[in-house]
């Protein structure tokens, strides 16, 4: 037999006594200041089993009894209670049984309605005894009275009064942690009064991780009257960390961490873990672990912000391993996701605002893929398929770390402080090593200059490469599984990263900024020297900025509070590998940034190789095999005298893997 139940009487009582035990400074602050009284569940749960008992089962009647306790104390003004869970459950776990519990669940806030008032309580008056009485909202209706509760009289009751609360309607999904597959579960939320204050607001808006303490309640799915869905009627609501700080990090795994980053080797150590599977790409990979550890976001007092995310894209032909890759690297980093600039529909990759009648009412905010990994790494494949808004909206994201939008009655700001590793596809069905980037994908010059790194993956035809991918994939496939198991466990990386993320800044030293420095002004100069004002310029700020995220981020690889001179010129390395690949003038061998961001064409040896290709491509229409006699013909009369030169220029498309030699002086094109 369970003991004896207390009475209300002796419930309220105890609760009286509770507050005054636990939360009296508390409550007389709260009863100063208009703020609610937030009680930990935990510390009812020690002081009295009962108490936390009626909180969790029949938290109606336990909100009644401690108003009612709160109501009895010596207290200025009326105070709002909260009470706060400590264990959340899980949205799929979340069943019928639990209709009616007050529980705990955790998520990211993925679409959230406009806050708009709703009737509460109205006040009703009888005209033949002039009595006046409240009527309380039961569930969704506000039904009239029956009769006075007076003289009963039911003719001409007159509503004079409304009592009306502020409510907000939220979506949220589980967190990435518990996500199974693509679909994540969602909860609905309903959040009122203080909940939907500028604060509270700005805690729920899309994107925002939260925990919510409340009563699970039951409506009808749809026009269904059999079919139910859940919704959580909050009574708490907190923010919670980010997703990397949220990564429990023990004594022994600091010591562990601590281990690795003291050996000189733990760069090529990680670059060896990621994506072992895929072969080479080993600057592309080590990018890759600079962008995992990330800068330092800043902001200079004048309010200058600079972001410390560092954003890279790949532009590769279609079986150069990238696709393969991107879809790795999210599953590394906690709240990582991959998309497709193309698949992405709905909210797309920003956010939106769209209209919902049916089940919030009216305009809805919803996020995209950026927000809702803020904090993590989002992979964006065919990143120039995307729509013509989000393209808009990416400037944002990629600089600033945040979503703007503005659009029916909706104005909101939305965190986006995410990692970008996009993917691109060249325009034509090959990489054009010989035309301006520009030329071969459809990203705006301007978003471009956001991405810190840029790199071309090319399917290049070389006989020893493919001889050693080929070694690579028949030793992970037969006989020995060792080599493609990561050399450090990704679930070890993940508390690594996080751990340096969390606690290490690093900052510039005297020499390590003229270092930056030195490279800088020596790209900045070179371009004054060859074009002046107006001239191609080789290098910008944003560039510059770069190389100083990318400093950060290696010293924090070995946990190291200063940018060290190891670090910068890691740093200036990936760069000029970045530029050599992208924008390197083949003729004069400067890098134009210019051409490596897209705007401008230069070099007049591209003109050269431009005829090459065009009088092979006309060959070819006669035969596939070209002969090389008659390729130097047509150059002449293009004005390309010297046979070496068109040799030269041969060779070059060879080595790049847009010709092959099928016999000896012949060539063909791949
Ligand atoms: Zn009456």
């Amino acid at each position: 037999m369970a003991k004896a139940k207390m009475t209300r009487e002796e419930m309220v009582e105890k609760f009286n006594e509770f507050v005054d035990k636990f939360y009296k400074k508390e409550l007389a602050k709260a009863a100063n200041d208009g703020s609610p009284l937030v009680i930990n569940f935990d510390v009812i749960d020690k002081f009295n089993a009962d108490l936390s008992d009626m909180l969790v089962n029949n938290s109606n009647v336990f909100m009644e009894m401690s108003n009612e306790a709160l109501g009895q104390m010596d207290i200025a003004n009326s105070v709002k209670l909260r009470f706060q869970l400590n264990e959340p459950l899980n949205i799929r776990d979340l069943r019928s049984r639990h209709i009616g519990k007050f529980i705990c669940i955790e998520g990211i806030v993925r679409r959230s309605s406009e806050i708009r008032p709703e009737i509460v309580e109205t006040t009703w008056q009888c005209p033949d005894c002039g009595e006046i009485f409240p009527q309380p909202r039961k569930a969704n209706f506000i039904a009239e009275p029956y009769q006075c509760p007076k003289c009963r009289n039911k003719n001409g009751l007159k509503q004079i009064d409304k009592k009306m609360i502020d409510t907000r309607w939220v979506t949220i999904d589980e967190p990435f942690e518990l996500t199974e597959g693509d679909r994540p579960s969602q909860l609905n939320i309903f959040l009122t009064e203080d909940l939907v204050s500028p604060n509270g607001r700005r805690m729920t808006d899309p994107g925002n991780r939260i925990r919510i303490s409340g009563a699970l309640r039951e409506m009808p799915k749809g026009k269904s009257m059999v079919k139910l869905d859940f919704y959580l009627d909050a009574n708490h609501v907190e923010p919670t960390e980010i997703a990397w700080r949220q990564l429990e990090v023990t004594k022994e795994d600091e010591a562990k961490i601590k281990e690795f980053a003291n050996d000189p080797l733990i760069y090529e150590k990680l670059v060896d873990s990621i994506a072992p599977s895929l072969y080479g790409m080993r600057e592309i990979k080590e990018s890759i672990i600079l962008q995992m550890f990330g800068g330092v976001p800043r902001t200079l007092k004048d309010g200058t912000h600079f972001r410390g995310d560092i954003h890279l894209l790949l532009i590769g032909d279609p079986s150069s391993g990238k696709s393969q890759l991107m879809k790795l690297i999210p599953q590394i980093v906690p709240r990582g996701k991959y998309v497709s600039g193309k698949g992405v529909t709905g909210a797309g990759l920003t956010a939106t605002v769209v209209k919902d009648e049916q089940f919030m009412g009216g305009w809805v905010l919803e996020a995209g893929a950026l927000v809702l990994t803020n904090g993590g790494l989002l992979a964006i494949d065919e990143f120039e398929k995307m729509s013509q808004d989000d393209q808009i909206a990416m400037h944002e994201a990629l600089e600033q770390g945040t979503i703007s939008i503005a659009k029916a009655s909706i104005v909101a700001t939305l965190p986006a402080q995410t990692s970008v590793l996009a993917g691109g596809n060249p325009k034509f069905s090959r990489f054009d090593p010989y035309m301006p980037i520009a030329k071969q994908i459809n990203i705006p010059d301007t978003l471009l200059t956001r991405f810190d790194l840029k790199f071309a993956l090319r399917d290049v035809p070389d006989a020893e490469m493919d001889r050693k991918i080929v070694e690579h994939v028949l030793k992970a496939r037969e006989h020995d599984f060792e080599s493609t198991k990561p050399l450090i466990d990704p679930a070890f990386i993940r508390k690594y990263v996080a751990y340096a993320k969390k606690k290490y800044r690093p900052v510039l030293t005297a020499e390590t900024g003229k270092t930056l420095r030195k490279f800088y002004i020596n790209m900045r100069k070179r371009a004054e020297e060859r074009g002046g004002m107006g001239g191609p310029i080789p290098i910008t700020l944003r560039q510059f900025e770069a190389l100083i995220r990318l400093s950060e981020a290696s010293a924090r690889i070995q946990l190291s509070n200063e940018i060290r001179k190891e670090d910068a010129q890691r740093a200036i390395r990936l760069m000029r590998f970045s530029l050599e690949q992208l924008g390197l003038d083949t003729k004069t061998g400067e890098i134009d940034i210019d051409r490596a961001e897209g705007a401008a064409t230069t070099s007049s040896d591209r003109s050269k190789i431009r005829v090459v290709l065009d009088a092979i491509r006309e060959l070819s229409e006669k035969s596939k095999e070209v002969p090389v006699a008659e390729i130097h013909k047509l150059a002449k009369k293009e004005g390309i005298e010297s046979d070496d030169e068109v040799d030269e220029i041969i060779e070059k498309l060879k080595r790049e893997g847009l010709l092959f030699e099928p016999s000896p002086n012949y060539v063909q094109r791949v």
